[in-house]
């Protein structure tokens, strides 16, 4: 039981932990052994110094870890980072290769969570259920502003086809929708169920609704823009559950106003970090962008939930301590793609 010992002497310390996440670590846990330590703050460099004699640290989507973040954990004895999550832009890799730190993820749980949110976006602003549900309570039972358009036939635009992009293809298709994806890859087995691939300028001017699946990147930051919100059809539909960066916000707030943007649903947002994932329900709100945002009645804000049901945070907890287990005992991850540095 030599991998036991090595797994029951690791200690695991976490950032921006809620209560869901110590209830799902903590039960998956029992089959690994690890000395779990929770912190319900961000990670970043006000903080960094209080890991110690930790192996792995396990960090969300809203930790910065900078390169000077990643000196002072190197510093301390760290010698993983583990992300509970699959984006990883929030994290320096080239520091972390040259401090010998190793990084790794949750590349795909359950692909159906997000791809299922982003499906509900799409049907509530479209169909206005949340709007219908104050009113009938209020017994206000009449139609009018409620009025909605068939998905069956329309023109669905997809940025990025990788297993969240897929999962949300087929449902699309489901649907009976025309489905167009741009991606750096084609991939044959959605081509053979009917989607085609195009060129991004194809998409922005002939889709109906677009959905965001692609990471951020440097390729990707702000690639809706200015620029591309003007080539879309005028009323269009923009979805993002991907990043925030995906989107640029002053403009999308433009494009909301002169009614090019028909309906905006996001999911994540250039600036969630000060307010995603907290309740600032007695607070006041610094952020000018997100309050003009929610002032909209076509524009729907979820705080970065579209990963959040149990199968998901059961997968995401089970792949993190594998993980750690197997990078810990210097044996090979399961799923390559897990592994970043
Ligand atoms: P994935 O790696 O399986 O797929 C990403 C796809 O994007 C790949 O096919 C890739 O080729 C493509 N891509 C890369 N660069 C591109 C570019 N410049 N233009 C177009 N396509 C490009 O990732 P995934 O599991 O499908 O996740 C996608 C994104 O969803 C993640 O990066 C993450 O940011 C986001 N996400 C959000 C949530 C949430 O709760 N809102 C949860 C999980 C993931």
């Amino acid at each position: 039981m030599g991998n036991q010992e090595i797994q029951e002497k690791v200690k695991v310390t976490f950032f921006s932990t809620q209560v869901y996440d110590k209830q799902f670590f903590t039960a998956c846990n029992q089959g690994f052994g690890f000395e779990l330590e929770y912190y319900d703050t961000h990670l970043g460099p006000h903080i960094a110094g209080i890991v110690q004699q930790s192996q792995a640290v396990c960090v969300f989507v809203n930790d910065k870890l900078d390169a000077r973040v990643v000196k002072t954990l190197a510093r301390n004895g760290v010698k993983i980072i583990a992300l509970r999550c699959a984006g990883f832009n929030n994290v320096d890799l080239a520091a972390c290769k040259e401090l010998g730190i190793k990084v790794c993820r949750v590349p795909a749980y359950s692909p159906e969570a997000v791809a299922e949110h982003a499906v509900a976006m799409i049907m509530t602003l479209n169909r206005k259920t949340h709007k219908a549900y104050n009113r009938v309570r209020e017994q206000n039972f009449s139609l009018n502003g409620l009025l909605g358009f068939d998905l069956h036939g329309k023109t669905i635009g997809v940025l990025g086809t990788g297993n969240i992009g897929q999962a949300f293809c087929k449902i699309m298709l489901g649907f009976g929708c025309k489905v167009m994806a741009f991606d750096l890859i084609a991939d044959k087995r959605l081509e053979a169920i009917g989607v085609t691939y195009h060129p991004l300028t194809d998409i922005f001017s002939q889709a109906d609704v677009i959905s965001l699946h692609c990471p951020l990147n440097e390729q990707t930051k702000h690639i809706i823009n200015a620029d591309s919100i003007q080539m879309m059809k005028k009323g269009v539909m923009l979805i993002n559950t991907s990043r925030g960066g995906l989107l640029d916000t002053a403009a999308a707030i433009q494009g909301l106003k002169s009614a090019q943007i028909g309906y905006l649903g996001i999911d994540v947002y250039e600036q969630e970090e000060k307010l995603f994932f907290k309740d600032l329900s007695g607070d006041i709100i610094q952020d000018d962008q997100i309050q003009r945002l929610m002032s909209f009645p076509n524009v729907l804000v979820t705080a970065h939930q579209a990963f959040f049901t149990a199968e998901a945070l059961q997968q995401i907890a089970f792949t993190t301590l594998s993980n750690i287990a197997a990078l810990a005992n210097g044996q090979p991850v399961v799923n390559k793609a897990a592994i970043l540095v």
